[in-house]
């Protein structure tokens, strides 16, 4: 887990800044340090940010700042003498015996604490997406038609539902995160389907054996790259990955095969050597073929 919060501090008093808007990596720790007692934010790489004097009301390990997955942050008050949350229009609310405060990604909260204002913000859930290499996808759904999935801008979870599998569209910004969104649900998820994060589409297998890429098993939680005529095997679905150009293709008819073929109705299937003479002319939607 990772992530970042920015974390201004003033004195109550006289307003003074402290500290401006420093932006540290996540877990952070803020507390007293040295001869001086002066203030300190400690982050991820231990690298410190030293402010003020003379606080020596101020504990060794003050607060700390806790990432989760989703993108929001624990602070917790770990002080001898107690931080309070600054409610506007209210006056300060101690954090209670939890001594927790859960913030929201995009959060920002000021927190009291001897004589100082410490303001913490967490940035928003970053939705920029890397622009990946255009493969597209599409499945075979019930009715026999290919629909087309976005796997360009989002992630797509395959999910074993136990009589079947269902997919699931994720807002996540490559394929790692998007599983760790799933949470619990994860143990269900067969694969991810998706950009990478560094412009490449890719499966993430949620475990060993439980997919199949051009007929080959792949490693449970390894990113594996997607390539054109690349055919993804989840449970009973097939999922089809062409080339951004590509407008046909050639599906085997063999069906303990069932792969994708350049368009070459005289050759064989690449697969099994199945004549593709007969095989299943498909047209990939929105090339405009
Ligand atoms: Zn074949």
């Amino acid at each position: 887990m990772s992530g970042t919060a920015e974390i201004s501090v003033w004195d109550a008093s006289t307003r003074a800044v402290l500290v401006q808007a420093v932006t540290v990596s996540l877990p952070a720790e803020i507390g007293r340090v040295g001869a001086d007692a002066q203030g300190r934010i400690t982050d991820a790489h231990h690298r410190h940010v030293t402010f003020g004097q003379g606080l020596g009301t101020m504990s060794r390990q003050h607060m700390t700042i806790t990432p989760e997955t989703d993108g929001s942050a624990i602070v917790r008050d770990e002080s001898s003498n107690g931080v309070a949350r600054i409610v506007p229009g209210q006056p300060p609310m101690p954090m209670g015996r939890t001594r927790h405060e859960h913030m929201p990604a995009g959060a920002m909260r000021q927190f009291e604490t001897v004589g100082l204002i410490i303001e913490v913000a967490l940035p928003r859930i970053s939705r920029v997406i890397s622009p990946g290499d255009g493969l597209k996808a599409v499945y075979e759904s019930s009715s026999g038609k290919d629909k087309p999935l976005d796997i360009a801008t989002a992630c797509v979870a395959v999910m074993d539902e136990g009589n079947g599998v269902q997919m699931e569209q994720i807002q996540a910004a490559g394929v790692r995160e998007a599983m760790a969104r799933l949470g619990d649900r994860a143990s269900r998820c067969l694969a991810v389907l998706g950009p990478d994060g560094a412009g490449h589409s890719t499966v993430l297998p949620g475990r060993d054996d439980a997919i199949l890429c051009s007929r080959r098993a792949l490693p449970g939680g390894e990113p594996h790259p997607l390539k054109d005529l690349d055919t993804v095997e989840a449970g009973p679905l097939r999922i089809r990955i062409t080339a951004p150009k590509r407008e046909k293709f050639l599906v085997c008819v063999n069906p303990a095969c069932g792969q994708m073929n350049e368009h070459d109705p005289g050759g064989n299937c690449r697969y099994c050597g199945t004549r593709l003479g007969d095989a299943i002319t498909r047209i990939q939607p929105g090339t405009g073929a």
